[in-house]
Formats: structure tokens, sequence, C-alpha cells
């Protein structure tokens, strides 16, 4: 890291921190992609020295790391405050390493019941297999302080939740689990490290999906995790021997994009807020849900907790009727109109993306099932973009004409 940037605005962090190309006698500006798998030694000796910990080389094979690769863990330490980071080949593999970093068979997590299916998949469908198993709890301190029993081993906490934006008291939510010495974990990728910075709330890990406003483009895959060096280097320890690692152009791609992060994320922040508050006001809108607006359940806590609202709003439109059939044609109708934002999974990028919850997320469950997660068929999920606001809402216009 070139000295001093960690301490400087985030703008700076993130276009310097981790790219001290000094000692390449080539002194690129860019750090350069270290597209090899393998890394000599002059010597037996010097490899022995490489295992001791005692050279200043970092790689010896591309599956535990890369110098391309520490230079994006280190802008994102910069961002997030942390002491260490892995970064890892996607979002679900940051937020495995991390767990199977901590967790033991037998030990059970207990997560909040709200938030990216692709995790709660993950937790029941795979590690449940390991004897983790997973304790769902409604979004409340009290509803963790009574599920926090001695096998507990992590708290799982996503802020804000996907696809309601839902906030808890992360500063309460992390002492009920340090008195009992559980470590909790905080997928913080819908903030995005602008909005919040979970360690400084006492979290043990952050992870993110690097995918979405981190790298911004909506070109590559990646995820992080962060935290102190002693928990990372457990977290480090699973990604090297599962393979997790993301290779070197990958992470080149990211480390370009995130050096406009603090600047799309003010965009996306103030963009998101400026729709939220169009279609909170829109006739043939039912309900919108986004942090910054004073009609969302968790106004106080994201005026305690965020930065900005971030770049996602969810919304139902309204329908002719309360049925799903209504709802869904309505939706689909609605979505069908659209001509900028693209009809699509992930979030966070500069191309605006939405989709209808119940089809993109739930449509492996039934009705009823659906229902019982609150997922009506006219939910829409909305990752805003970064094209002008104004083509935005004369199109999110336009297509509720239709309906
Ligand atoms: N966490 C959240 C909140 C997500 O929305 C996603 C993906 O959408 C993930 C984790 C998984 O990330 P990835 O797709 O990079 O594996």
């Amino acid at each position: 890291m070139k000295k001093g940037v960690a301490k400087k605005g985030m703008a700076t962090r993130a276009i310097h921190a981790g790219h001290d190309n000094q000692n390449d006698p080539h002194k690129p500006l860019i750090t350069p992609i270290y597209q090899t798998a393998s890394y000599g030694f002059e010597t037996t000796e010097d490899l022995a020295a490489f295992y001791d910990k005692t050279s200043t080389r970092l790689s010896e094979y591309a599956r535990y790391g890369t110098p391309t690769q520490r230079a994006l863990e280190e802008t994102l330490m910069a961002l997030e405050g942390a002491e260490d980071a892995v970064v890892t080949s996607s979002g679900m593999s940051a937020i495995c390493a991390a767990i199977l970093a901590v967790a033991d068979t037998g030990s059970q997590i207990v997560s909040l019941n709200e938030g990216y299916r692709g995790t709660f998949k993950a937790f029941d469908q795979h590690l449940s297999r390991l004897g983790i198993h997973t304790d769902y709890v409604s979004l409340g301190l009290d509803a963790i302080k009574k599920a926090l029993d001695k096998n507990v081993r992590v708290l799982f906490i996503e802020i804000p939740t996907n696809p309601f934006l839902r906030l808890i008291d992360l500063t309460s939510a992390v002492a009920l689990a340090k008195a009992k010495g559980i470590t909790t974990v905080v997928d913080a990728t819908f903030a995005s490290p602008f909005n919040i910075q979970p360690l400084t709330y006492g979290a043990d890990l952050v992870v993110h999906s690097v995918t979405k406003f981190l790298n911004g483009h909506n070109d590559t895959v990646a995820g992080a995790v962060l935290g102190s060096k002693e928990l990372i280097e457990k977290v480090r320890g699973v990604r090297g021997l599962l393979g997790s690692n993301p290779d070197a152009h990958q992470c080149y791609l990211i480390s370009r994009g995130i050096k406009t992060f603090p600047l799309r994320m003010d965009a996306h922040n103030r963009s998101a807020l400026q729709i939220a508050t169009y279609l909170e006001k829109h006739p043939k809108i039912e309900r919108v849900w986004y942090p910054m607006l004073t009609s969302h359940p968790d106004f106080t806590l994201a005026q305690k907790y965020l930065k900005g609202g971030g770049g996602i709003v969810s919304f139902c439109v309204k329908a002719k009727n309360s049925s799903q059939e209504a709802r869904f044609s309505a939706a689909s109708a609605f979505l069908n109109a659209l001509t900028i934002p693209t009809i699509g999974a992930s979030l966070g990028g500069v191309e605006s993306l939405i989709h209808q919850v119940s089809v993109m997320s739930y449509w492996d469950m039934d009705s009823a099932a659906r229902l019982k997660a609150s997922i009506q068929d006219n939910l829409i999920r909305f990752s805003v973009g970064l094209e002008d606001t104004e083509d935005l809402i004369n199109d999110l216009a336009n297509a509720l004409e239709k309906i």
C-alpha cells in the first residue's frame, strides 16, 4: 500500500491503496496481471524462506494468491478498515469460506430469515450435510437473543436485506453474540463499504459479493471476506485448499472498477433515492421499500447506520385486484414495457437491472410458500444503474402508463 494512503479519503484509497509498484523495475502505474500459475525460486533456501514467511515474496502458486490479487485485497482492506482480507471467486464462495473457517460439525448458525436466497440454499443444502445447521430468526433483537444458545458458532446478518432492505440494530446484535463468544458475519453487499463498515460496529467478519457495487460493471463475479488477521488467516486456509481463488485477470478488472467506486456509490445513492421518492408518489405504485424513505420500517436504523440508501429500490405495482394472477400480470406488463433497465439477475452495476422477485428468485416455490416469505407476485427489485436519473424516471413513467 502507498504510504499514508490508509488514512486518506475514500476516493484516494479506492484509487491508490494496494497499488504501490515502486519496487518493480518498470514502475507500472497499474498493478500488472500476473497471468501465471506458478512462481520460480532461485534456490531451495529461497523457497524455505517463503514458507517461513521471512521473505518478501507473495506467491508460490496461483491457487494461494497472486500479486494482482493481493493489490485488490489491500484496496478492499483500506475501504473497509480491515486488518486483512481475502478475495474469492464469488460472493457465495466468500460466505462459505467464512463459515467453514469458524464452524465445525455440530455447530450452529443463527441467521436472519430475510436475505439472499442463494446463501440460505448453501446453508440448507450443503453446510447442513456437514452437520452445520442454520436456525432462521425474524428481524429483531429478541428473536436473536432467544436463538443464541451454546452450540451457536455464527450469527449471520445481511444488511440491508434482500429484497426489503431491512436493517437490524447492528451494535446491539453484535453485543449479544460477543457476550456468548459467537462470531458475527455480516454480508454488507447491498450497502457496500461506502454506506456501512460493519467492522466499526464490532462485527468479526464482513463478506461482500464483489460482483456487485465494488466491481460495479456487471462483467465479473467475485467475493471478499474481511476482518482481523487471525480470522482471515483461517479463511485464507479454507480458500486455498477449496481452490476458490479468483484469477489474476478477474482481480485486475475489479481493481479497475473499484477506482471509481466512491463516485459510483454516491450517484447510486442519489439516483435511487430520487427514483424511490418518485415511485412512492405515483398512483400506480402500491408500496416502495427504500431505507432512506420515512415510510420504510427501518428508517431510523438506516439514519443511524447508513451513509446512503444504496442503489436498490423494491416496490409493488398496483394490480386490478389482489389476486396473485392480477399482480403477476401487472408487474410483467410493466417490466416488459421498460426500455432502459434490463430484466435480469444481479445488482450494483452501471447498467440498471430489474426483475419480478417471485420469478427471478422464488420460481421454484409454489405461490403459498412465496406468500409465506412475503413475496407477492407484483414485487419488483430495481437495481438503479448510472444512467441519467431523468431518463430512468421517464422510462418508469411510460411503462407505468401501460398497466
Ligand atoms: N450476498 C448477497 C446479498 C447477494 O445479493 C448475492 C448475489 O446476488 C450474493 C451474496 C452472492 O454473490 P455472488 O453472486 O457474487 O456469488
